[in-house]
């Protein structure tokens, strides 16, 4: 027997309308490329993105046909968004920090129809587009009077002239909820990026989810700035949850200097932020060098890379800040697990809760997880014991955009080439990712572990660890690190800081003091091109 309920498909399009219906004077505020800040409202987007569909209608795009995107955080980025997705095409949100050919091979993959572009990446479309012959209109995103008139780009046209002649009225098209919403590709540091495809029904339930209050907490109250790039994950979904819940949404644009993201969070009245370990490194520097407080924001999701507890605390004890750890892939829309607190743990001492805080969280409902040894045999839940971690759920990838890779699941289990261990309580952590982890004498070392010890000496402001040959040993690790420009620490007094902090041969056998560490294009570390840049190092105890 069926149930007798209504059968509405959950489509990204309801979001928007659901947005104009129930909060259309919620704001939206963005910090646009061309410097000044530009205002509206949930109301304006959804009028915006009917002319978005029209105008894609007026291109002839056929369903499921890709729209790109390589745009900062902005309100026109999120009027493609639902405009894209609402009338049946996929958004494709492309990462500018690419390497203009990894853009072409991506655009080239998904064979991309469209591309809008903020005009800070006007360069980056002049170095692709003669190589991206699927691409057949250019959209930049600007007013008619902007356009550059020598760009070069065939059938350039202004985003706002585009859309500006067409009709704010448009009927949403139904359609199978599982139907291809939108895409990401991975970083692929390990051969070619491949693209996680994701369908309105994962992206609206992925929505559900991420606003619950065990979950982000996204809710009418609050104003979020959502650091973490629209090109990232979709924002980590936070688009699609605050259409949802009727948040305030504050753009930072391409200004994501410390100084920019901290004028806009007090100028917008910000409760809530989302971002990058990295990302938040730069926001804490300016703070305290200039002894600024928060006057609003009491919440920020921190995840991508493990977030180091020093962080966690200075945000905690100097700004009033509660941090809120999570784990995700592009592979899991993204969101996994979520570091919020039961009600017993609230009554714990600082300190223990602290221990708890560290933890990447608890699986969100909707998410699956497991840890398994060599064999596949699944492990304890004693905080302990670690293993391969794997996923599964509505939200979670089961195969890669045109089959790349061939199949990726186990069983049914997506396996997240993480290593973590899982306490009783259910609190996940990752332990490392299994490509990172170091194997020194037959036992393991975390690299995040000793990467967390080096962060909370007050004159560090970022630390690598990885592992170099032994031939005794197999690995020894070191640990890199950036100082901070106005202290001075020296290699031995760094490593005396991790005596009594970890077991006595976990300790790093050496520092290097570098001026950078390699970011990848979505602000994480890159372990291998700075094992890359240290090739020629020696240990000293060789
Ligand atoms: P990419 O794989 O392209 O770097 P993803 O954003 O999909 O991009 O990265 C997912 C990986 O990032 C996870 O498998 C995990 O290794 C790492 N990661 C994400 N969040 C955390 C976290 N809070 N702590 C530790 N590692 C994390």
């Amino acid at each position: 027997m069926l149930g007798l309920m209504q059968d509405h498909p959950l489509l990204i399009s309801s979001l928007i309308d659901f947005a104009q219906r129930h909060h259309a004077d919620g704001e939206i505020v963005s910090r646009r490329v061309e410097g000044d800040i530009h205002r509206y409202t949930w109301g304006d987007v959804a009028k915006r993105a009917r002319q978005v569909a029209n105008a894609l209608d007026g291109l002839n795009l056929a369903f499921s046909d890709r729209v790109a995107t390589l745009a900062w955080n902005g309100y026109r980025h999120l009027e493609i968004y639902f405009g894209a997705s609402g009338s049946g095409r996929v958004l494709h949100t492309l990462n500018p920090r690419l390497h203009p050919d990894q853009v072409v091979w991506i655009a080239n993959h998904a064979e991309d129809q469209v591309l809008c572009f903020d005009m800070s990446f006007l360069p980056i479309v002049q170095a692709v587009h003669s190589r991206c012959p699927t691409i057949k209109t250019y959209v930049a995103l600007c007013d008619a009077d902007k356009l550059p008139t020598d760009s070069g780009i065939p059938h350039l046209l202004s985003y706002e002239a585009w859309i500006g002649k067409q009709p704010s009225t448009y009927v949403w098209p139904t359609f199978d909820e599982n139907s291809a919403s939108s895409m990401c590709y991975t970083s692929g540091t390990t051969g070619n990026p491949k693209a996680a495809l994701y369908s309105h029904r994962s992206t609206l339930l992925h929505a559900y989810a991420a606003a619950l209050p065990d979950v982000m907490c996204i809710s009418a109250r609050d104003a979020i700035l959502p650091v973490v790039p629209m090109f990232h994950v979709n924002a980590w979904g936070i688009p699609y949850s605050a259409a949802l819940t009727g948040a305030k949404l504050v753009f930072p644009g391409g200004a994501m200097d410390g100084k920019s993201i901290y004028e806009l969070i007090e100028a917008e009245g910000v409760t809530y932020s989302a971002g990058v370990p990295t990302v938040w490194q730069m926001m804490l520097t300016h703070m305290k060098t200039n002894n600024l407080k928060f006057g609003t924001m009491t919440r920020t999701v921190i995840g991508g890379s493990a977030c180091p507890p020093a962080m966690i605390r200075a945000f905690n004890d100097d700004y009033g800040v509660e941090v809120l750890h999570a784990w995700g892939m592009t592979e899991m829309s993204p969101l996994g697990t979520l570091c919020t607190l039961k009600n017993k743990q609230l009554k714990l001492p600082p300190d223990a809760q602290m221990q708890i805080r560290l933890k990447q969280g608890r699986a969100i409902f909707g998410v699956d997880m497991k840890i398994v040894d060599e064999a596949g045999n699944e492990l304890p839940w004693d905080g302990k014991t670690y293993g391969d971690l794997l996923v599964k759920g509505p939200w979670v990838l089961g195969a890669y955009f045109k089959g790349e890779g061939g199949d990726p699941l186990v069983n049914g289990w997506f396996p997240t080439g993480d290593v973590a261990t899982i306490d009783a309580d259910g609190f996940m952590q990752i332990t490392d990712r299994s490509k990172d982890v170091i194997k020194s004498g037959g036992e393991w070392i975390s690299s995040i572990d000793i990467e967390n010890i080096a962060m909370a000496h007050p004159a560090v402001m970022m630390a690598a660890c990885i592992g170099m040959p032994h031939p005794k040993w197999d690995e020894r690790p070191i640990v890199a690190v950036v100082k901070r420009p106005d202290m001075a620490v020296s290699r031995d007094e760094l490593l005396q800081f991790f005596e009594g902090k970890t077991a006595k041969w976990q300790i790093p056998d050496d520092v290097v003091f570098v001026d950078a560490i390699p970011l990848g294009a979505t602000g994480k570390m890159q372990k291998m091109k700075l094992r890359e840049e240290l090739k020629n190092y020696q240990l000293p105890s060789l």
